[in-house]
């Protein structure tokens, strides 16, 4: 026996399982496993993934064996159907699908209803006594074929589909608006042009023997691995492009033989609020792509689902099929112990199964999923924070339309129309009509709407760059709602009431014209669609935490959040910080979790009201006593300062960063402020221009700053100790314990640090003497250029902690500008000379090899050196991942990364187990 490339599936048997994926695909995995299952699945077979490697590496040519594999499956297909291919009285019909390991939605290329040919097709027609149906088969066989296998579609140059031409102009003939109103003579006619067409594009008549048309399309799907569209999306998405897909050869079995008959697409739970109830389309008459490609307006599968009276649901339409297909529902959602998307049809009121696989949903739901399968005893919790991707939780933090703001919009009759809530929350933009202008726009820094009948591949990049997604076709499954889900985005689909004219880039909307650039208002939760811009509001979290204007037991998203992130605390090690610079700001940390503050610039401090005046004092002094005198006025400023941060933290550390960035920053460039500056401080203007001049250098980022500045001015390092200790004192006498952290920034040899300590442990003793108390202080250093790295050993016996400064260490190991890299990074990603930004994510190989140096060193020395990191990466989940790896006490982020970087921490550590 040689190799096996095809597997068969049906009566209640399969060769493969679910665990199979890589060899048949997801689709061709769940198929077998749901025939395992006995859930009712039409027989077939998988041509496994091996031999779309097998074709890319012999330049489109078949293992040996195949051919024989498939006529064999091919007879044992005919026997269980009764059915002969190629039979003139009862033809078997089959659909041909790709199918590979990881799902590539709309990507890929389907055919039905192959075996259809002039003379089948009429064996079907007698013996269904319904040439209407069978010639409904036969179009719309000669049309997919014609444009997946064929290729028609894809060499028009205005991507428009030359037979949906060609129905568009028989519907407008015969007055009718849907497709199901063409009669079976229409039907006919309809495939005599189709034919035509094909002969006319190709040079060739129709392929009439089922054979050819099978290989036609098993090529045609191993082809379509390859095509530019596909490519792109394993782009984005990062999948290997060696992967290939599997072919799905199946038996028909048919939606639209009548008007008990019907074709549907459905999630085992809600997929944008993770209810669990059966949720999604359907369509009577009609068949597989129908549902999807948003010519009908689906019908909802539930009562509840219904947004209008008219609609009618299959609950009600065929209360059978539709208790089937909910008892299916539930097998599926607890075997795969995940939610499923499910395609469906139903033929003479017998409901068959299509597809299972795990469905895309937006964060919202994915962790409302994910904390309600716990609680249905379906996960573990460790299970259930692994559903969840860290940066989920953004969703759960987004605002929604401030409601007081949307009632005066639907008052003023800014109202426009409703659609379906694909994407959640709420997002305002100024209307585009399609992607490339979404990219530009947003380039330029405006905020857009993309809007389009319905969305495509070839969309992705623009549909990335907008706030929100508005479509006037298209159901919950569409293209446009999968990927807005998979992106987070703000998304509203199918909203009939939209007269798209792409030509004359505006719509029409009841009447009302709204143009390229006009800002419009979608609401993804509830789909409504509003003229103008509507502010926006906090989501319930938010209004839990932080603003209190709802309380938690009035609100279930808060309290899943407070669970979910219950069991991430339970499992995680890693300790989360914030980087905060005001009370307020570490306020919102703690609410969202923080267990300290990693980061406390004081340098924003700074900017603040009148500070900034005695900070330019300080600069512009000529001698030590000038600036002291400046400093002694920002002594009691920054105090205050710190005494509000240190009650807040309430005993929690507080790691506070002496003066760091290069003092032109401090200075105004303009020659307004200038003469401002010159006023207020009593100098000439051109006073203050030469020592902006004196400033001036080639690279202030690696200039003076950092604790060059301290270690040249030392009495601004003393000032700032000062500050910190008195404040600590006061505080500290008020009754709250605190834990000041001394943070030294850009040491790169122990010396710097040895110097700027010894200045903060004077003015400590001096503090503590003056109040009689001691605070339990720390002096540490940022690690933040390569040499620090590299002599952590030395820097550890001066420091109590490191933390890292990802950002400058960034900047120093690639020798790269952090305040630059914009300029040339997209090439850079697009060239794929990078992966990634390593601003935003840890280079691990190449700045997280000095991290790990460092952590070493500095733990050779002192054991129980405390190591962090504070900077941008400290949010980002592969980062925090790495250092959880790498052995560090805590990662530092803002505000409202702490949830992200709790749970991120929390998948490190069970990553591990
Ligand atoms: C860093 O460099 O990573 C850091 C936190 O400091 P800053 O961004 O202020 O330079
Ligand atoms: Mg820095």
């Amino acid at each position: 026996m040689g190799k096996r490339y095809v597997y068969f599936f049906g009566e209640g048997k399969a060769d493969g399982s679910a665990a199979m994926k890589n060899l048949l695909g997801g689709k061709g995995a769940n198929l077998a496993e749901m025939t395992n299952l006995g859930i009712p699945v039409p027989p077939g077979f998988t041509i496994s993934t091996e031999v779309c490697t097998y074709f890319y590496h012999n330049k489109g040519i078949y293992p040996p064996g195949l051919e024989q594999e498939v006529e064999q499956a091919l007879r044992r297909l005919e026997n269980i159907m009764g059915r002969g291919f190629g039979d003139k009285e009862k033809p078997l019909l089959v659909s041909v699908r790709s199918g590979a390991a990881i799902s590539m939605p709309g990507m890929m290329d389907t055919v039905l209803n192959l075996g259809l040919n002039d003379e089948t097709v009429q064996g079907l027609a007698r013996e269904t006594n319904d040439s209407r149906f069978a010639y409904d088969c036969y179009r719309r066989f000669l049309s997919m074929y014609g444009d997946v296998v064929l290729g028609l579609k894809a060499e028009s140059v205005d991507g428009i589909d030359p037979f949906e031409e060609i129905i568009d102009e028989l519907k407008k003939a015969r007055g009718v608006q849907y497709d199901n109103q063409l009669s079976a003579q229409d039907l006919m006619e309809l495939c005599e042009r189709y034919k035509a067409l094909v002969r006319q594009r190709t040079g060739k008549d129709f392929p009439q023997d089922p054979k050819e048309q099978l290989w036609g399309a098993i090529g045609a799907v191993f082809g379509s691995w390859d095509n530019p569209r596909a490519i792109a999306y394993r782009q984005i998405h990062e999948i290997p492009d060696d992967m290939g897909t599997a072919v799905n050869v199946q038996s028909m079995v048919f939606g639209n033989m009548g008007d008990d008959c019907a074709t549907g697409v459905a999630f085992t739970r809600n997929p944008a609020t993770g209810e669990n109830v059966l949720y999604g389309e359907y369509l009577v008459n009609a068949q597989g792509e129908d549902v999807v490609a948003g010519i009908r307006t689906p019908q909802p599968i539930n009562i509840r689902q219904k947004t209008d009276p008219q609609m009618v649901s299959l609950e009600e339409a065929m209360p059978e099929a539709y208790a089937e297909l909910d008892r299916i529902r539930r097998i599926l959602d607890r075997h795969y112990r995940d939610m499923q998307d499910i395609e469906f049809t139903i033929q003479r009121r017998k409901l068959w199964m299509l597809q299972t696989r795990t469905g895309k949903r937006t964060g919202f739901a994915a962790f409302k999923i994910a904390v309600d399968m716990v609680r249905e005893g379906i996960l573990t919790p460790k299970e259930a924070l692994l559903r969840v991707e860290p940066n989920q939780l953004n969703q759960l933090l987004r605002p929604v339309f401030d409601a007081e703001a949307k009632q005066k919009a639907v008052a003023s009759k800014a109202f426009l129309a409703k659609g379906l809530n694909a994407g959640p929350g709420a997002a305002s933009g100024r209307v585009v009509f399609n992607a490339v202008d979404a990219e530009h726009w947003a380039d330029r820094g405006e905020k857009v709407i993309l809007v389009r009948l319905e969305t495509s591949p070839d969309d992705i990049r623009g549909m990335h760059a907008a706030q929100g997604i508005l479509t006037s076709r298209g159901g919950m499954t569409s293209h446009a709602a999968l990927v807005a889900r998979q992106m987070g985005k703000v998304c509203v689909v199918g909203c009939g009431d939209l007269e798209i004219d792409y030509k004359l880039r505006q719509m029409t909307v009841n009447g009302r014209v709204i143009e390229e650039g006009d800002w419009i208002s979608v609401d993804g939760s509830t789909g409504e669609v509003f003229a103008g811009q509507i502010p926006t509001r906090p989501s319930e979290i938010i209004q839990v935490l932080l603003e209190k204007t709802l309380k938690p037991e009035e609100s279930s998203i808060f309290q899943d959040y407070t669970e979910l992130m219950r069991w991430a605390d339970a499992y995680r090690r890693l300790g989360v910080r914030t980087n905060a610079d005001q009370p307020d700001q570490a306020q919102t940390a703690l609410l969202f979790g923080a267990e300290g503050i990693g980061l406390c610039r004081t340098e924003h401090m700074f900017f603040e009201g009148e500070r900034i005046h005695a900070v330019r004092e300080m600069i512009l002094a000529d001698s030590t006593e000038g600036r002291e005198k400046a400093l002694a006025k920002l002594l009691p400023m920054q105090r205050e300062d710190f005494k509000g941060i240190f009650r807040v933290m309430k005993g929690l550390p507080v790691t506070i960063r002496t003066l760091d960035p290069p003092l032109h920053e401090f200075l105004p460039t303009e020659e307004a402020d200038i003469q401002k500056v010159a006023e207020q401080l009593g100098v000439g203007a051109e006073q203050v221009r030469a020592k902006i001049q004196a400033l001036h250098e080639a690279n202030p980022m690696l200039g003076h700053r950092g604790c060059r500045l301290g270690i040249v001015y030392p009495e601004i390092t003393a000032m700032q100790a000062r500050a910190i200790l008195e404040a600590a004192c006061e505080v500290k006498k008020e009754g709250i314990d605190v834990h000041p952290e001394i943070m030294i920034p850009l040491v790169g040899d122990v010396a710097e640090l040895a110097h700027q300590k010894r200045v903060v442990d004077d003015v400590a003793r001096q503090v503590m003497d003056h109040y009689g108390i001691q605070v339990d202080y720390a002096v540490g250093t940022m690690i933040e250029v390569p040499r620090g790295a590299i002599t952590a050993g030395e820097i550890a016996k001066e420091a109590m902690f490191f933390s890292f400064g990802t950002n400058d260490l960034t900047q120093t190991v690639f020798g790269i500008s952090r305040d630059d890299a914009a300029k040339f990074l997209h090439d850079y990603l697009e060239k794929k000379i990078w992966e990634f930004d390593p601003f935003e994510r840890i280079d691990q190989e190449g700045v997280g090899e000095l991290m790990k140096m460092g952590v070493e060193r500095g733990r050779a020395t002192r054991p129980d050196l405390k190591v962090g990191i504070c900077g941008e990466h400290g949010g980002e989940p592969s980062s925090v991942e790495f250092c959880h790896q790498i052995g560090l006490n805590y990662v530092s982020c803002s505000p409202f990364r702490v949830p992200i970087a709790r749970l991120a921490a929390a998948h490190a550590a069970i990553r591990e187990q």
